[in-house]
């Protein structure tokens, strides 16, 4: 089988989604499935409409196009897809023509949709996200309701709703206060301006302690988040915790060895500057002399993943990486050329992978699936 490659079981995706989506809903929640972390993944965005998310979200209009265009995107034609970035202005013809929703912060960009909107034919559907602290994009919540004013008086465009994401730039957990005030903002856009905003997008994958806290939770008028981490690694981001009840190992990353050898712990020489700029510390164990080591090369680089974010298996450890080689150790058996290793990879590793086109993409299909 082709190496390196991804491994993705879309039995246990669809099992990951339809378990959040069954818990979510119980607290009047709806999912948008993310594709993004999947390069907008034709396999991965079917197996998430099959679980039930009720729209499909990517961040990048490249992508939206591909599924929407994909041969075996039926599903995908007839689903609300939503541009989770804010639109360039110099791609808003293509964001009008492939999304049918955006999330949007700025109202020149809204107003450039809007002609484009009228010229097209169509309505397009805005998200309006605002700033709750985590300082990535949004809204000033004192600019919300001037904002409003301008966006629900332009032709062509739709005020669907309003979110905020948090936990992406700094950290800043979804918590009881910032989704009271995503609530509070909502009530008050509505009383304002006599209207009903369809939807309260209260974040990503980092929403789902909020969301699930039993119920001490008040989830308010929030009732959507857009998910993709969660789904696809069974985790959540906060703390990088399993959540109950998901597989976490839905996505496998294989690699084949290329040199295997007996060598020693220490490298000799002048130590300057590693391919990457890196330059080892003196406490690092690639200058404790460890004696002779098993040493293996794997075909797969820092161009297809971030080496920090793989999870290798019992008995190896990742030594280091430069553009095309990923060095090992391994401590028990042999390692033979063309034999091959399986890493578990976290949201980073899993990025790069999916976008490396040196990356084969190997779907076990659902059983069920038509
Ligand atoms: C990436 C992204 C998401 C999904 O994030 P996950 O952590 O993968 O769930 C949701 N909303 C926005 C705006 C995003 O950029």
């Amino acid at each position: 089988m082709a190496a390196p490659r991804l491994e993705i079981d879309l039995d246990k995706i669809y099992h990951n989604a339809h378990e959040l989506l069954t818990r979510l809903s119980e607290r009047g929640i709806s999912v948008t499935g993310v594709t993004k972390a999947a390069l907008g993944s034709v396999e991965i965005a079917n197996t998430l409409l099959q679980a039930g998310v009720i729209s499909l979200g990517d961040s990048r209009i490249e992508n939206i196009k591909a599924m929407r265009l994909a041969e075996n995107g039926a599903q995908i034609k007839d689903t609300e897809v939503l541009l989770l970035r804010s639109p360039m202005l110099s791609q808003v013809t293509q964001v009008v023509r492939y999304a049918d929703t955006s999330c949007n912060t700025e109202i020149d960009i809204i107003k450039k949709l809007s002609v484009e909107a009228s010229k097209q034919g169509r309505t397009h559907q805005i998200l309006l996200m605002v700033e709750l602290g985590d300082l990535r994009e949004g809204i000033m919540p004192e600019d919300l309701i001037a904002t409003v004013r301008e966006v629900i008086g332009l032709p062509n465009i739709f005020l669907k709703g309003i979110g905020t994401n948090l936990a992406c730039r700094s950290g800043v957990s979804p918590d009881a206060a910032n989704m009271a005030k995503l609530s509070e903002l909502a009530d008050l856009i509505e009383t304002t301006f006599d209207l009903t905003l369809d939807v309260v997008s209260g974040g990503n994958s980092a929403n789902i302690q909020w969301a699930l806290n039993g119920a001490q939770t008040d989830t308010g008028r929030i009732n959507n988040l857009r998910l993709g981490e969660a789904i696809l690694l069974g985790c959540e981001p906060l703390q990088r915790q399993a959540i109950d009840g998901l597989h976490t190992d839905a996505i496998t990353l294989v690699a084949e060895v290329i040199e295997s050898k007996r060598k020693p712990s220490q490298p000799t020489g002048d130590i300057a500057q590693s391919a990457f700029g890196e330059t080892l510390l003196p406490n690092d164990p690639a200058l404790t002399d460890r004696g002779i080591v098993r040493q293996a090369i794997l075909a797969i680089g820092i161009q297809d993943i971030d080496p920090d974010g793989l999870q290798a298996p019992a008995g190896i450890e990742i030594l280091g990486a430069s553009s095309d080689h990923l060095v090992i150790e391994f401590v028990k058996g042999e390692l033979l050329v063309g034999e091959e290793v399986a890493f578990q990879l976290n949201y980073s590793a899993l990025l790069r992978a999916m976008t490396s086109p040196f990356v084969s993409k190997i779907f076990t299909h659902r059983q069920d699936a038509s």
